[in-house]
């Protein structure tokens, strides 16, 4: 670890988790819900203050000229595809007739045969279980959205924070990508994350930002293992992993000689401090932390173990802060 942990704890005792081509068409939802106005007592997740999140969003596209031409040439790709191969086009055509058929054919039975039937399955029982059940928390959330907490984690289907952590809806707002990176102020390069950051502080005003690494991440790996040597044997995984090569670094550093899982254990906590000193690059994340409008967290979960381990950071913040004071409390050359 970087830094001494201020706020370290461990929970051992956790129960252990057990072609490029676009799609042409998009299924509509044909479920709907109807909330219920009885709402009885507010959440004590929910903050009664307003938010800037507006109840339903409107979404008015625009659309440019140049907005046409990707979306265009893959559809021309498509059709491209599709007139060359003549049994790919009537494979096509039997899918999109089973899909429908899917959909207009309620299936009683609670076993899924299918991905489609899974979702219709799983859909139901939150809908009866958890969303009938809680008219008050749902009420609410119609209204707006008011998170404690944003967290970073990897979009490893074995680490839903909600699962882990048992966040309900409105406590978590969750950005999720390969190997939970936060990567550095970028407004071209990386706007995906940049916006939803600026979004959770600025607009959602979260407490609380946590980056969580987990065990046997295979981001992780990739970036201990790829060569980056001019060499590229991926379209994009090198280029976004790239963004913790200061973590891959300092474990080689620190650890050079011992057997990749070791090595990739240390990096999956060692990236996680790297993404917390990225997010001291964005003007209002340093702000709020100058503030003490909010604090930044550093998270791993283990399901191999069943453990979480969490810790702080200390910054040792006094404004105004510099890149240079980040390198300094971190420990990393800039
Ligand atoms: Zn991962």
């Amino acid at each position: 670890m970087s830094t001494a942990p201020v706020s370290s704890w461990c929970a051992a005792s956790f129960s252990p988790a057990q072609s490029s081509l676009k799609r042409a068409f998009a299924l509509r939802p044909s479920l709907s819900t109807r909330l219920s106005s009885s709402s009885v007592s507010l959440p004590t997740l929910i903050r009664n203050e307003p938010v800037f999140a507006a109840p339903a969003p409107v979404i008015n596209p625009t659309w440019r000229e140049d907005m046409g031409k990707d979306y265009d040439e893959a559809i021309e790709a498509l059709k491209k595809l599709l007139s060359e191969k003549g049994d790919l086009k009537a494979t096509a055509a039997v899918k999109v007739e089973q899909i429908t058929a899917e959909l207009q054919t309620a299936s009683s039975d609670s076993k899924p045969s299918s991905t489609v039937d899974r979702i219709k399955t799983g859909f139901t029982f939150f809908k009866k279980e958890k969303y009938d059940k809680n008219p008050a928390l749902y009420g609410e959330l119609a209204k707006g959205q008011s998170p404690k907490f944003m967290v970073f984690a990897c979009s490893d289907s074995r680490v839903c924070p909600s699962h882990v952590l048992d966040f309900q809806p409105g406590e978590a707002f969750v950005v999720r990508n390969v190997a939970n990176m936060v990567p550095p102020y970028d407004q071209t390069k990386y706007s995906g994350a940049g916006a939803a950051i600026e979004y959770a502080v600025l607009h959602l005003k979260v407490q609380e930002i946590v980056v969580i690494g987990h065990s046997a991440c295979g981001g992780i790996k990739g970036l201990m293992t790829f060569p980056y040597d001019g060499t590229t044997s991926t379209d994009f995984i090198e280029e976004w992993v790239k963004i913790c090569l200061p973590a891959r670094a300092k474990v080689n550093t620190q650890h050079g000689g011992a057997p990749l899982p070791e090595l990739c254990g240390h990096c999956e906590k060692e990236a996680v401090n790297v993404s917390l000193g990225n997010l001291l690059t964005y003007p209002f994340v340093r702000d709020g932390l100058v503030n003490k409008t909010l604090s930044l967290k550093g998270g791993y979960y283990d399901f191999v173990n069943g453990a979480f381990e969490l810790w702080g950071l200390d910054f040792g913040l006094s404004p105004p802060l510099s890149m240079k004071d980040v390198a300094t409390i971190l420990h990393w050359k800039l």
